[in-house]
This record gives structure tokens, sequence and C-alpha cells, in this order.
């Protein structure tokens, strides 16, 4: 077998480190992909499939994309769950002896992504690592974009609650890379859920990846301390073992070091309200259940962010209802300020409009994969800067004012960024045009030489036009021969002796001399010198901003909240929201409430309630109407107000006044599960359990229609049986809405103390219905089915048979048959009727058997009789 040749050696070389990504191999202006990663990739990228002379008798399948263009491709594999491994020309070729050096710089995988085109700038981009001992779990989310670190541990009685309860933590960062160890693979049901139910890249680590001895020393290696006491680690193995997993990955795929994570945030579940997975997804807090897009969500109505750093945030702070009256003050208290002064309000949104991304600015600064562009950029961030803090000076509240210290002017920053960098500077560093003059002295110099040599070239031009007398003589370049003089064919038997000739071309001679040649390698030195003088003076430009890393993200953090704080503010003066009270004292009283995302998407006026709800008398409100009155629309409301509350947001409603509930719970509709082969009833009760088993009497539950997927007399009892535990102080004694169809409930009102009934007025007029919208106090009457289903286009015959038969259940008689219609009859005459009308009398016997003559008007028999003539 022939030898590979040198350049495959090396291909190979390299490939062998990074068996499972696809390599990405730099070769002059292209990325090359070789062998099996050409046709996978041909395939994926659509590109077209060549080969290359690889020193054997077969070539080598390969397919490329341009350099410059590369993101696009590699965002397309990363999307499809491949990883990409950069691997660059770590000299200049043209300076290279021999082979080009070259090395992996980066592997990027969905988790570590920090090209812009690869990230949406709304959302954070985690990976995540999980390390399972028995029935705890470290867990750790990382965006490696921000710098943001969070880890904590989870525990559970046994491995179905621990699994619950991890599922829990990931749907609430939606990582979209997860780092497991094999103990993670058999805890219960957990991997069956990552895999089908979360978009995201599994990467399975080895023991050793987790090990507590290799783990504790880079964790204190990398927050700078050198006692895992003092980051409150001594006590949380498994964390200190997650996030040691972690850093390692990110060492191995990043390469260029993590010095953007500087914080280890240590949370823990006493924080922040919790909200499962079904309840997230109930409530629609970041997108609708259905089509999940972000419209028709909370965060829909609340998102007026400015900036990247602010569209981040807010989802977070959605995610994370706060428990302290006093944090969720100072939120308020600030919404509040804003709220006030609309000037300041368009000042502040002004200037937060011209702010980037300066989070991710800074990791790619950071990182070393930032051009002039980025640095431009980060610069024109900082020019909003001064103002925005001026604005903010005469704030009141603490936490404006704790912004407005925060926010650093960066203003030395965007100096020597403006000193250094041109205004409009090429994509590539390593090309020149970068560097502004006047910045440095010696690159000016070699500048100057270069200018200076063309200068001297020009000269020789008219010098030699005039020695030889050739008035056509023309010194010219190409990169083939360098600098040369051209003499057209009329005057070529005049060029002096001492020309060197070098081509001929149809109508000329191209010639070289000494001297030509000599100013040549002085402005061609020259030139090489000053693009990597360009290249030392943006590099060390580039090192000079990393360095100032914590005071952007002190600043960016800043501007972040601020943008929340102010989209608050916006949405609330836009929607007439107004300032809830917020307290320990466990009640939720509102006066004309209105559903926040209804009452924006709906063009009808949304009509207000209240709702009063407390620790003793009005622990559960059993709510009962008809289907289509607004069961749903209400308990919602209630639930999404009290986050906003809890969020530091102002509330749609006249008055509110909430005592902070550690949990919301809900359990609504028919959320079929179908994906996990579950049926819907077995869904709805794993629901139940689970609520009955996590909530407190500090929880607030959302429970539509408990039972409903079973046998009515199974169905009732159970929600019977649920609502007796949730009522009963000595077993929950949890706030529960708790809507039924079960109208036999509505009597627990006089056996349990502390339930009230509740019911959605509606107005019936023979068989219409109006919805009135109005919760007032008291079971309903009647569960209106029959006429629902008439407001539905069900047809009269249909509504009229079920008339029939609800009035015989009622009478507790059997139900008869009805006549030739539904079963087949024995008398021979029925079916000879039945195939006797023709369908227009049908029609006719319909529209008749609809009606109801006891509430219809003169006027509108008159009516119906003048539409039966037309149809006969
Ligand atoms: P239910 O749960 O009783 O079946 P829903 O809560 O689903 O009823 O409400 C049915 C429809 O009524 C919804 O589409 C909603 O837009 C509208 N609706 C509910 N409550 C109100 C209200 N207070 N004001 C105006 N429209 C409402």
């Amino acid at each position: 077998m022939a030898e590979l040749s040198p350049m495959m050696k090396q291909y190979f070389e390299i490939k062998k480190q990074y068996p499972d990504t696809i390599l990405f191999f730099r070769l002059g202006d292209f990325y090359e992909m070789f062998y099996d990663d050409a046709k996978l990739a041909s395939r994926e990228l659509e590109l077209t499939l060549t080969g290359r002379d690889c020193g054997q008798a077969e070539r080598a399948p390969m397919c490329g994309v341009p350099f410059h263009s590369y993101e696009t491709y590699v965002a397309r594999l990363i999307s499809k769950g491949y990883k990409v491994a950069i691997c660059e020309q770590m000299e200049d070729p043209a300076l290279a002896k021999g082979l080009v050096k070259r090395d992996i710089i980066r592997v990027v995988t969905p988790g570590t992504v920090l090209e812009n085109s690869m990230l949406d700038e709304s959302k954070n981009n985690y990976i995540c690592s999980l390390c399972i001992s028995g029935t705890q779990a470290g867990v750790c989310f990382a965006d490696v974009s921000t710098g943001e670190l969070h880890a904590t541990t989870l525990y559970g009685k046994n491995a179905e609650e621990l699994t619950q309860r991890l599922i829990n933590e990931l749907s609430r960062f939606s990582p979209r890379e997860i780092l497991i160890g094999q103990e993670a693979l058999d805890l219960s049901t957990l991997p069956d859920f990552i895999k089908k139910r979360m978009s995201v890249s599994l990467e399975l680590l080895s023991g050793d990846d987790f090990a507590a001895e290799t783990c504790a020393p880079l964790v204190l290696e990398q927050f700078h301390k050198d006692d895992l006491d003092e980051l409150e680690l001594s006590e949380k193995p498994e964390i200190t073992r997650a996030v040691g997993a972690l850093l390692k990955y990110l060492k191995r795929t990043e390469r260029a070091g993590l010095e953007r994570m500087e914080d280890l945030d240590l949370y823990s579940g006493t924080q922040y309200m919790r909200l499962n997975l079904n309840t997230r997804r109930n409530l629609e807090l970041l997108e609708t259940m259905r089509s999940k897009e972000k419209r028709g969500s909370l965060l829909w109505v609340l998102d007026r962010t400015r900036t990247a750093m602010g569209k981040r945030l807010i989802r977070s702070w959605i995610e994370n209802p706060l428990l302290s009256p006093a944090q969720i003050g100072r939120r308020l208290n600030a919404v509040e300020e804003l709220l006030d002064d609309s000037i300041l309000r368009d000042g502040l949104s002004n200037r937060l409009s011209g702010i980037h991304d300066l989070e991710r600015l800074m990791s790619r600064i950071v990182y070393g994969n930032s051009n002039g562009r980025e640095l431009r950029s980060l610069s024109f961030a900082c020019e909003s800067l001064p103002m925005l803090k001026s604005l903010l000076k005469d704030s009141r509240s603490e936490m404006l004012r704790g912004i407005w210290g925060e926010i650093d002017e960066l203003q030395d920053l965007r100096g020597l960024i403006e000193r250094a960098i041109v205004d409009e500077p090429p994509f590539s560093v390593r090309e020149g045009g970068v560097i502004r003059p006047g910045f440095s002295e010696e690159l000016d110099h070699l500048k100057g030489d270069m200018s200076d040599g063309r200068g001297v070239i020009a000269r020789i031009e008219a010098q030699e036009r005039e020695r030889t007398g050739i008035p056509k003589l023309k010194v010219g370049y190409n990169r083939v021969f360098g600098y040369y003089i051209e003499i057209s064919n009329a005057y070529k038997d005049q060029a002096p002796t001492e020309y060197i000739r070098k081509q001929t071309l149809t109508n000329c001679e191209r010639f070289i001399t000494p001297e030509l040649k000599e100013l040549e390698g002085r402005i061609l030195g020259a030139h090489d010198k000053s693009v990597q003088l360009e290249y030392q003076l943006f590099d060390s430009v580039r090192k000079r901003v990393a360095a100032q890393m914590s005071r952007v993200q002190k600043t960016a953090a800043a501007v972040a909240r601020l943008d929340v704080l102010l989209s608050f503010a916006q949405v609330s003066a836009d929607r007439k929201y107004i300032r809830p009270t917020v307290n320990l004292n466990g009640k939720i009283i509102l006066k004309e409430s209105r559903h926040p995302v209804v009452e924006a998407l709906s063009e009808e006026p949304f009509v207000p309630n209240d709702a009063d709800l407390d620790r003793e008398e009005n622990r559960v409100a059993i709510i009962t109407g008809p289907n289509m009155a607004g069961k749903s629309t209400f308990m919602r409301q209630i639930a999404l107000i009290v986050i906003m509350a809890q969020i530091g947001c102002f509330v749609p409603a006249a008055s509110a006044e909430i005592g902070i509930v550690d949990a919301i719970f809900t359990r609504v509709g028919a959320s079929d599960d179908l994906a996990s082969g579950q049926s819907t009833f077995m869904v709805e009760m794993a629901e139940v359990a689970e609520i009955v088993k996590e909530a407190t009497s500090d929880s607030l539950l959302i429970l539509d229609e408990i039972g409903r997927g079973t046998s009515t007399f199974d169905g009732m009892s159970i929600a019977r049986a649920v609502l007796e535990y949730v009522a009963d102080r000595r077993q929950l004694g949890a706030k529960t809405l708790f809507a039924t169809h079960y109208h036999e409930l509505t009597e627990l009102e006089e056996l349990i103390p502390g339930v009230k009934n509740y019911n959605i007025a509606v107005k019936k007029r023979g068989d219409d219905i109006t919805f009135l919208r109005r919760i007032i106090r008291g079971g309903a009457d009647d569960s209106y089915g029959i006429e629902v289903a008439k407001l539905a286009g069900v047809p009269n015959r249909i509504i009229t048979r079920a008339k029939q038969i609800l009035a015989e259940l009622d009478s507790g008689n059997a139900v008869p048959q009805q006549k030739g219609n539904v079963k087949k009859s024995e008398d021979p005459e029925d079916d000879m009727q039945l195939a006797l009308i023709p369908p227009n009398q049908t029609e006719i016997l319909d529209k008749l058997g609809g009606l109801d003559v006891n509430t219809l008007t003169p006027i509108e028999c008159m009516n119906t009789l003048f539409e039966l003539t037309k149809l006969a």
C-alpha cells in the first residue's frame, strides 16, 4: 500500500483524537472534510462530494465550506445533533517551512456554541451536568456564552421522587446538552424523559470524569479558592463532582480556557416559588401549550425589553417568582417609580435600545474568538452608558439606585477601542486593515515605508521612460513575478541590456531589474510585518478589554435588571395594572381582576372578577358552571396574578392583596401524554399524586375537572376524596380552586369548613344561554350541557333527543328506545316511514322539533313559520 501524503497523515493524527466529531480541517480559504465525515457532511449540508489526492491509489472523498461562512454550516450540523471539531492552521502557510502546523482550536457542541448566528439572543443556552449519588443529585447549569453557572442539590425519598424533581429542574432550564453518568442513565424514567421529551444532546461521561479527587481541585482552581468551604461546597460533594465534570468537558471542547465563568451561584429550592413542569406548561408562562409560541404566553404580555440581556433575564424572573416580601417590595418600588415618570421611561428605553449584547460580546472577546467588528460593537454599546447612568442619577428606589451604582460607564474601554480600531474593520483580523493610523508609531512607520516604496516605484517608471525614451513603459505588479517593467512589442528592441526578460505576452514583454527587486523586497517585507503587527496590536487591545471582564459583566447585569423593571413598568402603564400588596398573611384577595393574556388577546371586553381565598374560611373554592363559562380562565387568572405579583410586577386588577405562596400546582384539562404512552387518566392521577405529595399549606392548587377521565362514580369519588384531603387542615389545607362538573360536590360546603361554592353566571332564555362571565357565590343550578351543545352547532334532532333522555333520567325512569332511529325497529312500518321522508322534510322536522313554543314570542313564531314554508 502506498504511503499517505504528509498532510493526510497529519489529518489522521488529529482525527484520531476526535473520533466522534466532524472534523473541519482548514486548508487555505476552506475548511475541508474527508472520508466518512465528507460523505456525511455532503449529505447533511448538500455539498458536492469531490476527491483529493492523498498519496494512495484511490482519492480521498472530500467536501468543503468557505472559511468565512463556516458558521452557518456548523450551525446546521449542530442543530442535527452532531459535534464539530475546528482544526486551524497554526502558522501562516506562506511562511511555514514544510507542512503547515495545524491543531484543534475548539469542539463546537450544542451546549458550547458562542457564535451569534447559532444562538437565540432571547434565551440562555445552557449545558447541564448531572451527578447522581443514591437518591441525591448534584445538578449544574452553565451558559458558556454569558458566563453564568448555577448549581443545586436535589433530594428524593426514593428514585421516583428524585427523578420527578430532576425532570422539573431540567425542564426549567431547558439545556441544549446534558452531561450524564451511568448512574443517571439507570435512574427510573429519567433517560426516557430526556430522550423522548427534550430536544437535547446527551453526552455520556465516564465515572472518572465525575471522580471527587479530580473534580475538587479543578473547581477550586476555576474559582480561585483554596478550600471548598469558601465556596460552601464542603458538604455538597455531588455539586463539586457535577461542576468538576462540566469543567473537564469544557476544557476538552473549548480549549481556550474558561475565564468567563467567575462565580458559582448556589441556589436552593427554598429561594423561589416552586413551579413544576406541568404548571409551567399549563399556565403558559413562556409559550403556549399547543403551538409552543411566545404569542399568547405571559412572557408575551410582559416582555417589552430592549436588550438581549433583558430578554434572557425576564424569562428567568418569570420562571422564578420570589418568596420574600421584602425582595418583591424592592422590585415593586422600582416599577412604581418608573411607572410614575413617563419621561424617564422613554429616556431609558431609548438608551437601552442602543446597547448590544454585552454579555455575549464579552464572551467572544474573552475566549479570543472576536474580530474588530465585535470590539466596535462593544464600544458602540458603551456609548449609551453615561447617558443611561445620568438618567438614573436622581432615582429614589433602592433597586434603581443600586443599578445606578453598578452601571460602569466604561469610557476608558470605549476610548481604547476607538483609538485602536478603524470605523469599519474587516471580518478577518489576520489580513490587516484593522488598526487605526496614529495608534502605533511602529505600525505607522511600516505603512509609511510601504507607501514610500510605492512612491519610489512611481518615480522609477518616470525615470526609466525618460532614460529609455520608451513612452509607454509601465511598471506593474502581479502575484507571480512581483513588480515588473512592461514594454509593448513596438518598443521591445529598445529595452536596455540590463533588463532581465521574465515573460512574453502577445503584445508586450515583461522585465525585471535588480533595483526593482530590491525595492519589492522592502515593500512586501513591510507589508508582511505590518499585517503581523496589526494582529499583535489587535490581540493586545482585545486582551486589555478582556481584562475588564468583571466590570462589563456587572454593568451588563445591571442593564438587564433595569430593562426588565422598565418592561414591567411600561406594560403596567399601558394595561392599567396596579401595585399589589404583598405579605405573608396567606390571603389572596382580588377586586375586579382580569386575565392578563386573554385580556390582551381578545377583542371583546374582559369581564373582571373578584377572588377571595385565605387560610381560614375560604380555603377551597368549588367552581361550577357550564363548559365555556370561563372557569379555567378564572382559575388561571388567579395563578398568573399571584406569579406576576411575586416576580415584582403590577397586576391586572382594581386592587390586590397577595399572601406569598410557596408553590403553585395545576391539574388542568386533558394534557394527553401520548409520547410517554400513558393513558389520559393515568397521567391525570400521576399529576394528582405529585401535587398532594409536594404541596404545603402555603401552596396554591388549581384543580380542573379532577376525575373526568374515568366513569362517573369512580371519578366523583376520587374528586371528592382529593377535595376533602386538600381542604382538611390536618392533612393539607392548601388554598385551592377546584372546578368540577360534579354538582354533587357542592354539598361539601355544608360539610367541610373552609369550602365555599362559586359558579359562573349564565343567563338562560329558552334553549339559549348567554355567558355573563361573572363569578358569584353558590353552586350552579344546572350544567347546561345540552344548551352548550346547541350553541356549538349540534343538530336539533340530537338536542331534542338528549333533552328527552335527560328528563327520563331525572325522573328515575328507564330511558325508552327512540322510535325508528337509534336501533333497528321490529316494526317494518317504522323503517318504511323513515325511508319515505324526503330530506327537506327532515330539515323541517328538525326545526320544528327544536322549537320551545312556550318561550317563543309571537313575532318569533311568525318568523319561524315563514322560514318553514320556504323549506316546504
Ligand atoms: P370553561 O373552563 O368554563 O370551559 P373557559 O375558561 O375555557 O371556560 O372560557 C371560555 C372562553 O370564554 C374563553 O375563550 C375565554 O376567552 C372567554 N372568557 C372566559 N372568562 C372571560 C371573562 N371574564 N371575560 C371575557 N371572556 C372570558
